[in-house]
């Protein structure tokens, strides 16, 4: 994968980045992926997939499901979550549980606990995706017999850009 894009997906993107090559790259992977797991990234499962990376915010069930109705009347959140069921299920995206929302995987080549950063002002989602987390995580349990089912680690804070327009309006004041 290129360089651009692991940069635009581990960091806080705010427009200044070309977002459309993270979609076609992320796309791109997933079709991939399915491909050579005899998976089928079927047209709706690749438009769920595609509306939850229209940006780097996590996008809720029902945001997903009133853009997909756009096109798709008659859409019903059964399908929209047995969709997002198959997407969390082949790593191609991951469930952020403090938001209840979901945010594509930018390495869904390779199993792999989501660690974020999540902005509480923007919304924005960042992956850290340090092995050295998951391994220490795993390495914990491992000691004190706890079977992980799941590992997301979600911390919560502001992003940079989101600082300095906060500090901006305050010196307005
Ligand atoms: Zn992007
Ligand atoms: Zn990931
Ligand atoms: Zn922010």
């Amino acid at each position: 994968m290129t360089t651009a894009f692991n940069n635009a997906a581990t960091t806080f993107s705010h427009g200044g980045h070309d977002h459309g090559t993270c979609v076609e790259t992320a796309l791109a992977a997933a079709a991939g992926i399915c491909t050579k797991r005899g998976a089928r990234l079927t047209p709706l499962r690749r438009r769920v997939l595609e509306l939850i990376w229209r940006g780097h915010a996590p996008v809720g069930a029902y945001d997903l499901l009133r853009a997909l109705a756009k096109k798709q009347p008659g859409a019903a959140p059964p399908t929209v979550y047995r969709a997002l069921d198959f997407l969390l299920a082949h790593g191609l995206v991951h469930r952020i549980e403090s938001l209840n929302a979901f945010v594509g995987c930018a390495h869904p080549q390779q199993v792999h606990g989501g660690q974020f950063l999540i902005c509480s002002d923007c919304g924005a989602a960042a992956e850290v995706h340090d092995p050295r987390v998951d391994a220490a995580i795993s390495r914990r349990a491992a000691e004190l017999g706890f079977t992980v089912r799941h590992k997301t680690v979600e911390v919560q804070g502001l992003c940079a850009p989101c600082q300095d327009r906060l500090q901006e309006a305050g010196h307005g004041n």
